[in-house]
């Protein structure tokens, strides 16, 4: 590290995040040697904490560090977006910190329902959720961390325009976070939890990942784009058993691509990888680019050539000697072994759509009209939505202008609903500078506001479709999970490029192909659509739009208050939980005991209850509330100890306010799902201490030894059968295993009504750091001491 520092400082002044990026890279160099590295692993392996306790204890020369080593992280910088930002800042403001330990920025954009228009949708968006919004301003303010108002932006397109920069390595609490990687960031998505353990400057941990290298060659034809390679791969992996992973891309044809292009493509990274269970082994997962000139006019354009002449001054450094690995490049060591490779001719490639209800149902545009006619889907397409996080770059909205023009010269309008999400007002205002958005209007699209939408199912439809009625819509968004966009489980949403979904709604038709059908136009003529094209970014730098919708950028102000009301519905004030006694664990009982998959969704339902998520008492009223109970086959049942019957989370307020601690029993993989730290918080809340079942979900089983619950398995599960709800039970070798740092066991004593007594013995997986935050009551408690 020395002999970089020394080397660096006779370059002409790199910026501090270079600085530290090229010292830890040295010292990466320095430990593994002549090993040829992934992009990937060069930017994450160049944020460990501590390179050789990371690298050296793991590996055979660092060979077979994937997938098995722990990771200990120093992420750059927390990106959160509104909904999940609540509960993140309820967490970090427990902490009793005066800032973050790195900067962090808020965006408001998952609240703001779509229905008439941009203006009056936005409006009506901030009366709603005031009182979030002025929570979440004012805790930014308190903390010094940037806050971009309703209106401003997606917090991914925000985040691309503003924050991401090749070497970073970026936590984003929002699943589609991986977009930054376009411009060859590493960007994860996490929970709260995770967040704030990286706002507290804790290491954040991550299981080295494997590296999936997907070669791109040729290039892109007409009517094919970007959004088409990630379809296409939706529908490979899941072919191949999506192995999950680190997706790289490599290859020729990553040159050809924009880089919004780019961005797209890692944007929906998240959506495929959900499918497969790997993710659930693996806790987080992202894809990257190289640095490419493409990404060198983005930032350009952007207002940042400082970056790209710091880029320049990196690439051009040695570090340790002349050696050309000493070099750090935004691109993989040539020989570098990836765990498999998937080739893409993007010169073969063709359109595709893919769904209903699922993002891997590939469906080649040639295909598409056929399929629709055997499976009887809808042949009348009721809407298209094009925009979003994922699909609305100046390059999108330019090839979907040339195609609107083109109509309109033809006497043409959309015969289905035709929606705009602009994901930026930085993209909006340059849209709208350059004429683009009155194309738009002038076809008589709506422009709804800068914000999620109708992606995220925030969409008042205006075409009176009901529920339960089946129809069909096209969009360029990222995920197309049943009732995800309207809320209408028999919607049903395929997913395309901006240009096909456009070309499609002209047609008001599933089984229209833009590239071989015409239209009939008004004075009875056959049109055909001429394939798109557009600029990949503006000529002049971009707009930066209304003044009011910009970032609110601030130094911590302690002095500032932060604003919930003792009265609020959907914000509470966080307690730290209380430490773990000084002596095992004794008087507990069962709260329920419970059969079948027990997902975090049983835990912790969505849908409306996504409202109180900054509100952990309201909020907690669902616990479990979907959940089996094992002895009576009832859901949402539960029996207090005189034989009275409640629903589960009823039982467990009751028992909270007569201080009576509980624990559950259950049964295979235990809170697989989502990460949803929720499931973890509600039931400790509620008093919960122990979670005994047949096997867990491995991040759930993290999650809750995070908030300081222990997670206990059977060591012999057919004892599922020797404890009943209502049982008295107290550990033996609990607190012994927890203070020698994980290193015991543990077994559990039930004591029946009648006296009885049965000794249960159970296995655990608390690792020594995990000992510590149970011991604290939670990885919080824990984290903010040592600060
Ligand atoms: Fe998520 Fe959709 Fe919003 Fe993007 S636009 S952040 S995918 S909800």
């Amino acid at each position: 590290a020395s002999s970089a520092r020394r080397h660096l400082s006779t370059a002409q002044s790199l910026p501090p995040t270079y600085e530290k990026l090229f010292n830890k890279y040295t010292e990466v160099r320095r430990v593994l040697g002549k090993q040829r590295l992934t992009l990937a692993e060069k930017i994450l392996y160049s944020h460990l904490h501590n390179v050789e306790e990371s690298l050296l204890s793991n590996t055979d020369n660092g060979r077979s560090i994937r997938g098995k080593a722990n990771l200990r992280l120093n992420p750059d910088r927390v990106n959160m977006q509104d909904a999940s930002a609540q509960m993140a800042l309820l967490q970090f403001m427990s902490c009793n910190l005066a800032r973050p330990a790195i900067p962090a920025s808020i965006h408001c954009d998952h609240l703001i329902v779509g229905y008439k228009g941009a203006e009056g949708d936005l409006e009506a968006g901030i009366q709603t959720n005031k009182e979030v919004f002025d929570f979440l301003e004012s805790a930014a303010r308190k903390y010094g961390m940037d806050f971009w108002p309703p209106g401003a932006g997606i917090i991914h397109q925000t985040v691309l325009e503003n924050y991401a920069l090749p070497g970073l390595m970026m936590l984003g609490t929002d699943s589609h976070s991986p977009n930054a990687g376009g411009l060859t960031t590493i960007t994860i998505g996490v929970g709260g939890a995770d967040a704030v353990e990286a706002l507290v400057g804790a290491p954040w941990e991550l299981k080295a990942p494997k590296i999936l290298g997907v070669e791109l060659t040729g290039k892109l034809n007409d009517w094919v784009s970007p959004k088409d390679v990630i379809l296409r791969l939706a529908g490979e992996l899941t072919v191949r058993g999506g192995t999950g992973s680190i997706i790289e891309y490599f290859g020729p044809g990553v040159d050809t691509l924009s880089l919004t292009g780019k961005s797209t493509i890692c944007n929906m990274v998240r959506s495929l990888l959900l499918l497969s269970s790997y993710l659930a082994e693996v806790g987080a997962t992202t894809s990257i680019f190289p640095y490419t000139e493409s990404s060198a006019r983005y930032l350009e354009a952007t207002s940042r050539s400082q970056a790209v002449r710091n880029i320049e001054t990196l690439q051009k450094f040695p570090g340790s000697g002349a050696d050309k690995d000493a070099y750090f490049r935004f691109s993989a060591d040539e020989g570098a072994e990836y765990d498999k490779v998937i080739r893409i001719d993007l010169s073969t490639l063709e359109p595709y759509i893919n769904g209903p209800f699922t993002p891997d149902l590939a469906i080649p545009l040639s295909k598409f009209k056929e399929t629709v006619k055997d499976q009887q889907w809808p042949e009348k397409l009721s809407a298209g939505l094009i925009g979003s996080c994922t699909n609305s770059s100046y390059e999108d909205m330019t090839r979907v202008e040339s195609l609107l023009k083109q109509a309109a010269a033809a006497g043409l309008k959309p015969s289905a609903d035709f929606y705009i999400t602009p994901g930026s007002e930085q993209i909006r205002a340059t849209l709208e500078r350059d004429g683009t958005l009155e194309t738009f209007e002038g076809a008589g699209g709506i422009v709804l506001s800068n914000a999620c939408g109708p992606c995220i199912g925030q969409w008042k439809r205006k075409d009176g479709v009901e529920k339960g009625t089946a129809n069909a819509i096209l969009t360029s968004y990222n995920r197309n999970f049943r009732g995800r966009n309207d809320g209408n489980p028999d919607t049903m949403n395929f997913l395309a490029s901006p240009e096909i979904v456009t070309a499609m709604a002209f047609a008001g038709s599933t089984t229209f192909n833009p590239m071989t059908d015409a239209i009939k136009t008004p004075d009875g003529k056959d049109f055909k659509f001429s394939a798109p094209h557009g600029l990949e970014g503006p000529s002049t730098p971009f707009e930066s739009g209304n003044e009011s919708l910009r970032v609110l950028s601030q130094e911590a102000d302690a002095s500032a208050q932060v604003a919930i009301s003792p009265t609020s519905e959907r914000l509470a004030f966080l307690d730290p939980f209380p430490p773990f006694p000084g002596s095992d664990l004794s008087g507990l009982r069962v709260l329920v005991k419970i059969t079948g998959k027990c997902t975090t969704d049983t835990i912790s339902a969505a849908g409306p209850w996504l409202k109180y998520k900054g509100h952990l008492p309201n909020i907690s009223t669902n616990t479990l509330n979907t959940a089996i109970n094992a002895e009576t086959g009832e859901v949402n049942a539960a029996y207090d100890l005189d034989g009275s019957k409640h629903t589960i989370p009823d039982l467990g307020q009751l028992w909270k306010d007569r201080g009576q601690e509980w624990l559950v029993v259950a049964e295979h993989n235990y809170g697989e799902g989502s990460a949803r730290e929720h499931a973890a918080l509600q039931p400790r809340y509620l008093g919960a201490r122990i979670v005994l079942v047949k096997s867990f979900a491995r991040i759930h089983e993290t999650n809750l030894k995070k908030q300081g619950v222990v997670p206990l398995t059977f060591e012999n599960e057919a004892d599922f059968d020797k404890i009943a709800a209502g049982d008295q039970v107290s550990t033996v070798g609990l607190y012994e295993m927890l203070q020698n740092g994980g290193k015991g066991t543990v077994q559990v004593k039930v004591t029946k009504d009648s006296g009885e007594e049965v000794l249960i013995p159970t296995k655990h997986a608390v690792t020594k750091d995990q000992a510590g935050f149970i011991l604290a009551g939670s990885a919080l408690n824990l984290l903010s001491k040592g600060l």
